[in-house]
Formats: structure tokens, C-alpha cells, sequence
């Protein structure tokens, strides 16, 4: 029996996770076909109890459903239950288990921005989605003492600092509300930047002016594209790492958790970078253009809802 393996979220009308994925299924002849799920959040339960079936080897979560998905599994892992958001599912039996492998996948990228340096101690997050929860978790691990988190919705940005509360207690981690002066303050004591708003993802749009942005400083976007923000960085003199790194060693992470394999790096790697340069910038999806094809593993009965 063919398993299948679905990304819901909404919307997931094109996406690099599907390209990557499947392509790591068929080299290593692992009879499995990834699909992609258009769910609105008012169906999400009951899509949750449809992998309960045998066929289902088991599902990626994303926009905007990876918190929602947290009290519909039966057991959370460790990264999962601190995140608070998760962005993998397996089966243990009739059993649902959440994981969430953006947190390893945002180490790899963290260490790779970093490079030979020092590890710094002060960051900047923008961005108080489930993206930002694996940022913030990860750069806590990283024994980070300063971390400002800005997001449009401030109370956003005060649900996630509260709710690392015990896991931030040796620490500062804060909110703030978006205002550019207070943002370019923060960011002339910090070294690292990261952007975990989806600003620059369909259009190129940058969270902030590049006056802003001072020289040395570290910046990863967790959108896989060179975005404005990215662009101006480096123009300024920054440091700058786009999205990839992260979303092929959060899917590497899955892969191996679904099928208990290492992961085809390499190849996953290649099909990321073909699937990015057929136009998709998404791990998750975007809105289907009125002349565009579904992605690349996207199966027919997937486009529904
Ligand atoms: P969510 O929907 O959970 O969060 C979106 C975030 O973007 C919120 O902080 C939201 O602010 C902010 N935002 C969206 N639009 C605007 C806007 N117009 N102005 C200001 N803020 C805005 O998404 P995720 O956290 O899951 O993903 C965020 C980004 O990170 C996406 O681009 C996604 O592709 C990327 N990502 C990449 C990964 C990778 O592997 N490379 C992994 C995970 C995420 P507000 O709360 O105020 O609405």
C-alpha cells in the first residue's frame, strides 16, 4: 500500500516541502507519496483524525495551524511541548505524536550564520508566529541572555514571552512594541537578527528601512529567498543567510522521523533548489496563481477546502 504523508495548512497551493520530500521518497524506493492538504483552521480537527489510519505515515504542519495543532495530537515531544507549536506528526499506532523539527532545523542555520565566531549573546526576533517560537527556543538552548522580540500584534509577541516563562527565567527575554526607533535602538546593542515574519515572502517588502541596519551584524531571514532585507543587510556590511539551510534540515529531520532513514541530503537539497528556481519560494505554500500548475507531489484531491 502506498503510504501518504500530507503538509496541511492553508494555503498550500505550491511548496518546497512537497518537491524536496518526494523526491527523497523516490530515491530511496520508499513507496510514499506526499500531499498537500488545503485546510482551513475550522476543519483542522477533524483532518487531524483522518491520520489516524494505517495508510498515513504521517503529516507536516504549517501556516497557520502549528499551534493549533498542539492540543489535537496525543503526545508532545520535548521540542513540541516547549515551542508550544508543532510542525511534524508521526504515528504510534492509532497515537499521533507532535514534534517539531524547526527547532533543529533553525541550530543548523544559527551555527552556519555564526560561522567560526564567538557565539553572540544578544538577538533581535521579528516575528511572533510559530516560526518565531523555534527561533526564540532555539537561541534560548544557545545560551542566549538578551532576546527583544517585536511583532506587529504586540500581544502576540507577549503570549510567546510568557509562555517560555520558565524556560527564559536565567534570562532576558522580552516584548516590545514595533516602533522603528525603539527597533533600531535594540539593534545598535545587538549582533544577531532574525526575521521570522513572513514580510518579503510574496512580495518584496522588507520589515525594515535599511537605514536601520547597522554594519557587522549577523542577519538570517527565514524566508528562502534573498529578500530586501537581506539585500540592504548586506549592503550595509552584515553577515546574511536566507531560509534554506533551515528548511532542509527541518525536512531532513521529518524524513527521518517518518520513515526511520537518514535523510538524502544532498539530493533534498537539489530538489529545493530546483522547485525554487520553477518560481517557489514557500516551504508552505502560496496562493495558487490563476496560470499556475499544483506543485511538484501535490496530489488531485489535495486542493480541496
Ligand atoms: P505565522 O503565520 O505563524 O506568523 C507570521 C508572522 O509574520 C507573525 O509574526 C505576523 O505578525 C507577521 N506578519 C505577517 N504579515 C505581516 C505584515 N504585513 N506586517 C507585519 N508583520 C506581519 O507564520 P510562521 O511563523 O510559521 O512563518 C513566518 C515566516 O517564517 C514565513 O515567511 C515562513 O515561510 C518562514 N518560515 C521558514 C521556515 C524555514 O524552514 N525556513 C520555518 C518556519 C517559518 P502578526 O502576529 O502581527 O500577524
Amino acid at each position: 500500500m502506498t503510504k501518504r504523508i500530507v503538509l496541511i495548512g492553508h494555503p498550500v497551493a505550491h511548496s518546497l516541502s512537497g518537491a524536496m520530500q518526494q523526491a527523497a521518497f523516490d530515491k530511496l524506493g520508499i513507496d510514499a507519496r506526499y500531499e498537500l492538504w488545503d485546510r482551513a483552521p475550522i476543519a483542522l480537527a477533524e483532518t487531524i483524525t483522518e491520520l489516524r489510519a494505517d495508510e498515513f505515515l504521517g503529516a507536516n504542519v504549517t501556516i497557520p495551524h502549528k499551534e493549533r495543532v498542539v492540543p489535537l495530537v496525543d503526545r508532545l515531544t520535548e521540542e513540541a511541548h516547549v515551542t508550544g507549536a508543532v510542525n511534524t506528526i508521526t504515528r504510534e499506532g492509532k497515537k499521533l505524536v507532535g514534534h517539531n523539527t524547526d527547532v533543529p532545523g533553525f541550530k543548523v542555520a544559527l551555527d552556519r550564520l555564526v560561522g567560526r565566531q564567538k557565539m553572540p549573546r544578544h538577538a533581535v526576533v521579528l516575528g511572533a508566529g510559530g516560526g518565531a517560537r523555534a527561533v526564540v527556543y532555539g537561541l534560548i538552548r544557545e545560551g542566549f541572555q538578551r532576546i527583544i522580540v517585536f511583532n506587529r500584534h504586540l500581544h502576540r509577541a507577549e503570549s510567546l514571552v510568557k509562555h517560555f516563562g520558565r524556560s527564559a527565567a536565567h534570562m532576558e527575554l522580552r516584548a516590545m512594541p514595533w516602533h522603528e526607533s525603539i527597533i533600531e535602538a535594540e539593534l545598535a546593542k545587538t549582533k544577531v537578527l532574525i526575521n521570522a515574519t513572513s514580510i518579503g515572502l510574496t512580495a518584496d517588502e522588507t520589515p525594515l528601512p535599511a537605514a536601520i541596519l547597522p554594519p557587522e551584524l549577523l542577519v538570517l531571514d527565514l524566508i528562502y529567498d534573498r529578500t530586501r532585507l537581506l539585500r540592504d543587510a548586506e549592503a550595509a556590511g552584515c553577515t546574511v543567510a536566507d531560509g534554506e539551510q533551515m528548511l532542509l534540515h527541518q525536512g531532513a529531520a521529518s524524513f527521518t522521523l517518518w520513515t526511520g532513514q537518514p535523510a538524502p541530503l544532498e539530493l533534498m537539497g537539489e530538489a529545493l533548489a530546483d522547485a525554487r528556481a520553477r518560481g517557489v519560494r514557500s516551504a508552505e505554500g502560496e496562493p495558487a496563481d490563476p496560470v499556475g500548475g499544483a506543485a511538484a507531489g501535490s496530489a488531485p484531491e489535495s486542493a480541496a477546502s
